[in-house]
């Protein structure tokens, strides 16, 4: 029995080793993944802060019936806190500034009234303690977890980094990854070609969607359906890479040599095919220093659905990173799945008045149709057929 794509997701992730962890400085860090949990450096906010620019005062002093204030000095932001003591006067205080001693409460410019050195509060405002000011530790304890292990970092955990007081984060090495195609039918973009030949575009397809996800140390190669020369550059690419991720060469051809030279290099296969159409013959294993090593399907449509629906895994797993739960979107419309193997469907997001954004069926002509893909988001997982899936089915959407 061929595992189901869950099972081999599944099997992806257990196998894969995590990265080794660096130190890396704040400014290089948007999208790696944390490796040791960050607690707060001090209360957050780390004292009573001032949230509107206005007067600081008693409220005890507006509750006995005072409305006027002798304004008796500014607190700035990033001054140490004045003292108020006499109840019938207030400071100035500026948002971001500590609250002045004495005081608890702020009232906006907005709502005042000035002269002669002295603030008039106007009638409507309803004073009280903590008005406009944000309490010391409300946000967070000193101490408190506010990052743990396998949180990819985006700009709200990069702002709680810099709080915190960290300039350097332990995070994962980013993964080095291969991504090489083989063919003796490939011919470059620039090249000259025969009739009889194709353009290679696996590399460009695979590469931009890692490029896409913030994966930067992307190389690239070519190679021949020559067992002896791919041994050899196999080799030399496991020897500098974490990841390999070949296209092409892993079917039941005379000339799909990948996964018996893989074995002969030492990297153990995992599984070879899933239940899956398209992509059904794809290879996964683990090489001898614990390389991740995929052998994708060369048909376009099969490569980057094989690419997004096992290898971003993969890459999620060598970083430590917490996993995401799928996104889920329904059908737009019954589409009917011939195959007895989980089918993988390529959509466009449309937005129906009735169910909102639904996943409209773009089937293409077969694997080697990627002229199809253009215009759509990516592609929703359907059950194994025969059967007809309904409008409405809620499925697993993976986006280019
Ligand atoms: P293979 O998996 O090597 O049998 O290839 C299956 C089909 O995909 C063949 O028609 C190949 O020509 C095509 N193919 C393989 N690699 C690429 C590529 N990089 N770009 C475009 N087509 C490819
Ligand atoms: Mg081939």
């Amino acid at each position: 029995m061929l595992p189901t794509p869950a099972e081999a997701e599944a099997l992806v992730r257990a196998r894969v080793r995590p990265l080794p962890v660096e130190s890396r400085p704040l400014a290089s860090l948007a999208g790696a993944v944390l490796a040791r949990a960050v607690r707060s450096e001090r209360d957050q906010p780390p004292f009573d802060r001032v949230t509107m620019d206005g007067i600081a005062f008693a409220a005890a002093a507006w509750r006995e019936g005072r409305r006027r204030f002798a304004i008796a000095g500014t607190q700035a932001a990033g001054h140490p806190p004045l003292a108020l003591t006499d109840p019938a006067a207030c400071f100035e205080a500026m948002t971001g500034a500590i609250l002045p001693l004495g005081c608890d409460c702020v009232v906006p410019v907005e709502r005042l009234q000035l002269e002669d050195g002295a603030a008039i509060v106007a009638d409507d405002v309803a004073v009280e303690p903590f008005l406009n000011v944000h309490a010391r530790g409300l946000d967070a304890r000193e101490g408190d977890m506010l990052l743990t292990p396998g949180t990819r970092l985006g700009a709200p955990e990069l702002a709680v980094l810099a709080s915190a007081g960290h300039a350097r984060a332990e995070v994962r090495v980013e993964p080095r990854i291969l991504v090489a195609t083989t063919g003796d039918e490939l011919v470059a973009p620039d090249a000259p070609i025969a009739a009889w030949q194709v353009r290679r575009s696996n590399g460009d397809a695979l590469r931009g969607a890692l490029q896409l996800r913030g994966y930067r140390r992307v190389a690239d190669d070519h190679l021949p359906d020559d067992p002896v020369v791919l041994a050899a550059r196999l080799a030399v690419h496991l020897g500098t890479h974490d990841v390999l991720v070949l296209t092409g060469g892993v079917s039941m051809g005379r000339f799909d040599h990948v996964p018996s030279v893989l074995r002969q290099l030492g990297v153990e296969e995992v599984f070879h095919k899933v239940a899956q159409r398209p992509g059904k013959p794809i290879w996964f294993g683990i090489g001898p220093a614990g390389q991740t090593v995929f052998g994708l399907p060369g048909n376009p449509v099969s490569s980057l659905v094989c690419l997004l629906r096992y290898v971003m895994p993969a890459l999620e797993a060598l970083q430590g990173a917490s996993p995401r739960p799928a996104e889920h979107m329904p059908l737009g419309a019954a589409f009917r799945v011939k195959p007895p193997l989980a089918f993988f469907l390529p959509v466009q997001v449309e937005h129906s008045a009735t169910l909102g954004a639904v996943a409209m069926a773009r089937a293409t002509r077969g694997s080697g149709d990627f002229i199809s893909l253009l215009g759509t988001d990516g592609f929703v997982e359907l059950p194994p057929g025969p059967r007809e899936v309904p409008a409405g089915h809620l499925a697993p959407l993976y986006r280019w």
